[in-house]
């Protein structure tokens, strides 16, 4: 197939998996082949042609998707980070909980912060294991914490002593099924080693 006939319409939805699945190498180097993105001069040197330049200028942002999620399955097999690709996208956006799950979260705690028991009205929902780390805005996570407590804990983790608690609470919510306590404790560990450090000291309210 020629790159004008692979730039089709009807071949849309196989460039999209193309980018989205990644390539495969072998492949990949078919197509470069197929659509004689470059030519090899001597061992170490090959020439791309000022046409398929400007094709890759034009389509930088799909390029760099394309290797990005290369990248991301790549690193993927070395850490227990989860969601790679997720984290690779430049604005990621922080979903907030919704307000039902909000209110739940509150009544359950009885009106108070979940790191510092002080009684209030308006509370943040903090996400337990960290954004940054976790990408992921699920109810199982997610805290009533006091403004103070939740600049104070920021992007840290918790000790386990609110992992404890955390689990606990989980125990009086409606979860999916794809919860669990090993799945809490899991994920809190790998959190530790991944994202926090293992050296380093876990947050805790002063
Ligand atoms: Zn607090």
């Amino acid at each position: 197939m020629t790159k004008k006939e692979y730039s089709k319409d009807k071949h849309k939805d196989v460039r999209t998996r193309l980018v989205k699945d990644g390539i495969n190498t072998t492949v990949f180097k078919l197509l470069l082949k197929d659509c004689n993105i470059y030519t090899r001069t001597k061992l170490y040197t090959f020439i791309i042609s000022k046409e398929n330049v400007k094709y890759l200028k034009e389509h930088k942002n799909q390029l760099t998707k394309a290797l990005n999620h290369e990248l991301s399955l790549f690193l993927g097999r070395f850490n227990n980070s989860p969601d790679i690709p997720g984290k690779l996208e430049e604005k990621q956006k922080r979903p907030a909980l919704n307000k039902i799950d909000s209110l739940e979260n509150v009544r359950i705690a009885k009106n108070r912060c979940f790191y510092c028991n002080e009684k209030g009205t308006e509370f943040a929902q903090d996400h337990f294991i960290p954004w940054n780390y976790i990408y992921a805005t699920e109810k199982h996570n997610m805290v009533p914490a006091c403004t103070s407590c939740n600049s104070s804990k920021h992007d840290k983790l918790a000790t386990e002593h609110f992992l404890d608690k955390i689990i606990q609470r989980n125990k009086k919510l409606e979860l999916s099924a794809g919860y669990s306590e090993s799945f809490m404790k899991s994920q809190w560990e790998n959190c530790r080693i991944g994202y926090h450090g293992e050296d380093e000291l876990l947050w805790q309210n002063a």
